[in-house]
Formats: C-alpha cells, structure tokens, sequence
C-alpha cells in the first residue's frame, strides 16, 4: 500500500518535473440517479423498444402485471394484464388481442409457475382484451359481467375457438384460490359497460382493466362517459395501493396512484368541453373542430379516439345510450 502510494508519488513528482501537466483527476463516477419514467404511453418516448416486451413484474408476492406492445396505426401502447399465482392455480385478468399473444402470456406465465390457470375474469369484453381467449388451456372456468355477455357470444360467433363464459356475474364475486381472497367486483358501468375490476385486498392491489387509461386518450366507443368517471371514483374509495391500467404502463405504485386521478379528469374534460360544445348547438362535425381538449390532445390514440369520444358525449347528452 505504503509502496503504491510512493509509486504515484514518484511518477507525479517526475511528470511535474517534465512540465508535463497534471492529469487531471478522473471524475468519480455519479451515482446512477434513479430513471424517472416519462409520463406517457408512448414506449418510444420512455426510451423502450419491443425488445422490453412482454415486460412481467410482480407487483405483489404471486401477483404479476403482464405489458405487451400493441398496435395503433403508427403508434405503440402496451395492453395489461395481471395474473395471480395460488397452490390452486392461477386466476388471469383479462387476456391479449390475439390468439399468438395470450399464448405467448400462457408461455410467460409457465415460466414462473407450473400451476395451471384455472379462471380467467374478462373485465373488458374488447376484442384486444378477449380475441386470444382461444388461447388460454381448456376447461378454464371465465367470468364475465352479464352486461359483457353479448359482446362475448359475438365474439364466438366471429371466432369459435373463444369461449362464451359461463360464470355470469351482476355484482360481485368472492373467490378463495389457496388461501387468496380474490374479489371480482361490479363497480358500475365505464369503458364497456361490463367492465369487472380485479381486487386483492390483502395484497391491496386492484386491477382496473381499461377503465383506467394511463396517458391514453380517454377510449368512449362503448363508454358511458359519466358513469365511467363515477365508477374510478368508487374503485379509487377502494384505497389499494396498486391500481393496475388495462393500457399504458404499469408504473410505481405512487405513479399509478396519482395518475389514475389524472384519468378521470381526462374524462370529465372530455364530458366538459363536449358538453360546452353541444350547448352551443354545435354539431358533433363542427365541435369537433373547434374542440380544445388541453394536454389530452398529445396523449396516445387522440388521432383515433378523440371525435368518438366527442361523439359518445353528445349521445349520453342526448339522451341516446343504449
Ligand atoms: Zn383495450
């Protein structure tokens, strides 16, 4: 040590006395500061390629998001899904847009466990969250919402392989899967109209499916706008400390927490600023020219979403819901 400490000297002492200058010290390496993801949907923009994905976490022990990268047009998003692994099997909320994609979250899944999914809850009824269901192994018990269920018999109309579920639900459902409440639950009509969230109240996390978008443009299709805004206000009573998106990522719990708050005001600013406009007696055509809907028109999927939600807007204002 003593030795190494004159060697340095040494060699400073003859380099000063060349005139060569000092070297400067090298710079101590920065601690790495920790990466605040960008609060955006857009996996570019977070610096991510497809090669994150599928992207697993486990939020909880035995309870696992499942992120995959979907397509809109030019844009990417990520579709979520949660799993939850018991000695009795797993319970999957919601699955992918297609057959190879729910059976590549399959695949995913029997990597961390050799447990069989026994149930599958559809919490959307949307094909991006069910058109794979043929997917998933046979004899899986699914449970939908009754509102969902016509959707669903579509759904197998289109494509046999996807089963109609047979558990039909109005309210709630308690399950107990190794020794793991699970709480499927009927908080009101939002995105679908159907939509069942996904609650461990041990664990406290709850899995919101797509009636939480996470900076994607608020999707009203099938939507019943008000109720939609009503409905996160009673899951957000639920207080859990994970609130799983059914779109956009799956962030820190403190992240998702504050953004779901960030989701129903991007809905009640769709209902405000469409209801202004249509109390001005514009047509849908003319509002949604002039419409202003703020930071929501850099928000992933505007270019889609956002006339149909003006649209779905004037219909609940005009008394036309179904
Ligand atoms: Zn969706």
């Amino acid at each position: 040590m003593l030795r190494d400490l004159l060697t340095v000297l040494a060699v400073a002492a003859g380099l000063a006395a060349c005139g060569a200058p000092e070297p400067a010290p090298a710079p101590e390496p920065e601690p790495a500061a920790p990466e605040v993801p960008a609060r955006t949907a857009d996996p570019f923009q977070r610096g991510l390629t497809e090669a994150d994905f599928p992207r697993v976490q486990e939020l909880a022990p035995g309870v696992y998001s499942y992120e995959q990268l979907r397509a809109a047009g030019e844009e990417l998003f990520t579709t979520v899904s949660m799993f939850v692994v018991t000695d009795e099997g797993v319970l999957v909320a919601d699955g992918q847009g297609n057959f190879e994609e729910t059976a590549r979250m399959v695949e995913e899944i029997g990597k961390i466990t050799d447990q069989p999914i026994t149930h599958v809850v559809v919490c959307s009824d949307h094909g991006d969250h069910t058109a794979g269901n043929g997917a998933f192994p046979e004899g899986v018990e699914y449970i939908v919402h009754e509102n969902s269920v016509a959707a669903m018999e579509r759904m197998h109309e289109r494509i046999p392989e996807i089963p109609i579920p047979e558990t039909v639900i109005s309210d709630r459902l308690d399950l107990t899967l190794g020794g793991r409440a699970i709480e499927i639950l009927f908080l009101g009509r939002a995105h679908t109209g159907g939509d069942l969230v996904v609650h461990l109240p041990e664990e406290s996390v709850l899995f919101l499916t797509e009636a939480y978008l996470h900076r994607v443009y608020p999707a009203m299709r099938s939507a019943y706008p008000t109720e939609w805004v009503a409905m996160l206000r009673r899951a957000q009573e639920i207080g859990a400390q994970v609130n799983i998106p059914g779109h956009g990522f799956v962030d820190s719990p403190e992240v998702l927490r504050d953004e779901l708050q960030v989701a129903i005001e991007a809905i009640a600013t769709v209902i405000a600023e469409s209801t202004r406009l249509h109390e001005m007696g514009l047509t849908p055509e003319e509002a949604d020219e002039q419409a202003d809907f703020g930071d929501l028109e850099t928000w992933s999927l505007r270019e889609s979403q956002r006339g149909m939600a003006l649209r779905r807007v004037y219909m609940e204002l005009n008394g036309e819901l179904p």
